[in-house]
C-alpha cells in the first residue's frame, strides 16, 4: 500500500469566479496547512468583488461522478462543506456523508456578504434533516444561524442559546461565528459548544472591508487542522489566527470587498 504522509481534504464547495471564496479560497487555505485539497463543485457561480451574477447548480450526474472519482481512489481524512445550491445536492451529499467515517465540518453557505443567495432558503429545512446529522462542526454566522433557527439572535446570552438549540438540530458542535454582538465594538466573539462544555473565543476586531472569503477560509482552516492531527478546540484557535491574519494582510484587488489573505 502506498504510504501517505499528506492528509487529504475534499472541500463540497461551489466555485467562486473572483477567487475569493468558495472551492478557491478552501484550497488555498488547504494548501497552507500542507493538506492535499480534492474538490467536489456543487456549483459554479459567476462573481466578482461586488455581486454574484449568476449560479449554476452542477447536475446529479456530475456531482456524483465526482464523489465516485475520489472516493474509488483519493479517499477523504476530512470533508468540507460550503455552499450545497439545491435540495438535489443537500440531499445526495447526506448520502455520501452516511458512507463517511471521518470529520465533517459545514459552513452552512447561505447569502454572500455582496448579497447574492447561494442557497434557496427551501432548502434549509433538508440542510437540517440530512447534513446536520453528520457534522461534527458547524460554522454558521449570525444570520446563519438567525436562519437556521428562525429566530432573531440579540444579545451574547442569545448566543449562547442558539448555539445551544442548533446542537440539539442534530450537529455535533457548533461554532457560532462573527458575534459582534457585545457593548464593546472592538472586540469580537466566536462560541463553541458541543450542548455540554462551551467557551468563547475572543479577540480584537480588525477592521477591514476585505472580508470576502472569511467563512470559508475558517471553516477550511479548522478541517485542514484537524486533518493534521489537531483535536478540535485547537483547530479552532489556530484556524481563527490563520484568518486573522489573513484580515491583516488583505488587500483590496477590484471594486467591491478585497478576498481575505492567505499565504502561500
Ligand atoms: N461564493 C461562494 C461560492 C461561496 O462558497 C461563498 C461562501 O460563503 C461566498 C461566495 C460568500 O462569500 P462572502 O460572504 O465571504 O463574500
Amino acid at each position: 500500500m502506498a504510504s501517505r504522509k499528506r492528509p487529504i481534504a475534499w472541500s463540497i464547495a461551489g466555485s467562486d469566479s473572483g477567487g475569493g471564496a468558495g472551492i478557491q479560497a478552501d484550497l488555498a487555505t488547504f494548501h497552507d496547512f500542507g493538506v492535499h485539497g480534492c474538490t467536489v463543485i456543487s456549483a459554479i457561480t459567476a462573481q466578482n468583488s461586488f455581486a454574484v451574477g449568476h449560479v449554476s447548480v452542477t447536475p446529479r450526474r456530475t456531482l456524483a461522478a465526482q464523489i465516485n472519482a475520489l472516493d474509488s481512489d483519493l479517499q477523504a481524512d476530512v470533508i468540507k462543506l460550503g455552499m450545497l445550491a439545491s435540495e438535489d445536492v443537500v440531499v445526495m451529499v447526506g448520502k455520501y456523508l452516511e458512507t463517511f467515517s471521518g470529520f465533517v465540518v459545514c459552513d452552512p453557505v447561505m447569502v454572500s456578504t455582496s448579497g447574492g443567495e447561494l442557497m434557496p432558503r427551501g432548502v434549509c429545512d433538508v440542510l437540517i434533516d440530512k447534513i446536520l446529522p453528520r457534522a461534527d462542526l458547524i460554522t454558521p454566522n449570525l444570520s446563519e444561524a438567525e436562519t437556521l433557527l428562525n429566530r432573531t439572535i440579540e444579545s451574547l446570552e442569545d448566543v449562547e442559546r442558539a448555539a445551544a438549540d442548533i446542537v440539539a438540530l442534530g450537529a455535533r458542535s457548533v461554532m457560532l461565528t462573527g458575534g459582534h454582538l457585545s457593548a464593546r465594538n472592538d472586540e469580537r466573539h466566536d462560541y463553541w459548544t458541543d450542548g455540554e462544555e462551551g467557551f468563547w473565543l475572543s479577540g480584537a476586531n480588525i477592521y477591514t472591508l476585505n472580508t470576502h472569503g472569511t467563512g470559508c477560509t475558517l471553516s477550511s482552516a479548522i478541517a485542514a487542522a484537524v486533518a493534521r492531527g489537531y483535536g478540535l478546540p485547537d483547530a479552532m484557535v489556530i484556524a481563527k489566527a490563520y484568518v486573522s491574519q489573513g484580515l491583516r494582510m488583505s488587500v483590496r484587488l477590484g471594486s467591491g470587498p478585497g478576498p481575505v489573505g492567505h499565504i502561500g
